[in-house]
């Protein structure tokens, strides 16, 4: 192949793309090549356009256009009662394509220690605090991943909702183990909605984190010492209710 460093260049930005290696990517190129007209130039206009005019929503984390109030927490035509909280993006459209939940999303942009560097303030959890005292919010739906950091995250909001008195639940049947909600089927998906649980009754919650291996878990008074310390912890723990 010939040494062309735009190609080169191309190849290893398109191989950083989720699913696909060094040998999609030339395909791919040569595709656009091939198409320059239909496909390369639309394709790079269109970039640039969500470059320059998508981002993310700063009160519920969606994405929204620059130019336009942000179609899930900011139309006034929408009147729910329930907040869907889900760890990405791509969680919200897997849900929204199962069609099994009418109400508003909320995204945190990760987990409570999924690694070192997230910090509790990077998650919109204050924001979304916020929105549920803010407007007629009568549940709030915890679709965090059934994963360590996952089940940390929704315990954390769960705490974090319980002087507000409103009703709290999380998907239960249907999320495997570890399992992360963007890869589940459609069936899975609604499985789940269907029989989420109450995490709390009235203003007193009424699940606390059980050890599912071995080791004790408390309560964390301090969540920046949480968030520190608890990837060191070497059983995996998760809540039953
Ligand atoms: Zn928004």
């Amino acid at each position: 192949m010939q040494n062309i460093p735009e190609i080169e260049n191309l190849i290893k930005l398109i191989s950083k793309l989720p699913g696909l290696g060094p040998k999609s990517a030339k395909r791919i190129i040569l595709k656009m090549i091939n198409n320059r007209q239909e496909l390369m130039k639309p394709l790079a206009q269109n970039l640039s356009e969500v470059y320059k005019n998508v981002i993310r929503c700063n009160i519920c984390g969606t994405l929204k256009s620059n130019s336009s109030p942000c179609d899930n927490c900011e139309n006034v035509t929408k009147n729910f009662n329930k907040i869907c909280v889900v760890e990405n993006i791509s969680d919200q459209w897997a849900i929204e394509n199962s069609s099994v939940f009418q109400g508003y999303f909320h995204i945190l942009g990760g987990t409570l220690s999924n690694s070192n560097t997230q910090k509790k303030e990077d998650l919109l959890i204050d924001s979304l605090i916020e929105r549920v005292k803010k407007n007629d919010i009568e549940e709030v739906i915890l679709a965090t991943s059934a994963t360590v950091e996952g089940q940390t995250t929704a315990f954390y909001i769960q705490d974090s909702l319980k002087k507000t008195n409103i009703k709290v639940s999380k998907l239960a049947q249907g999320l495997p183990v570890g399992g992360e909600i963007e890869s589940l089927d459609d069936g899975t998906l609604i499985s789940a909605f269907k029989n989420r649980k109450g995490l709390n009754s009235g203003s007193e919650s009424s699940i606390k984190p059980t050890p599912f291996i071995s080791g004790t878990f408390e309560q964390p008074t301090d969540w920046s010492i949480h968030l520190t310390t608890y990837p060191k912890i070497p059983c995996a723990l998760f809540f039953s209710s």
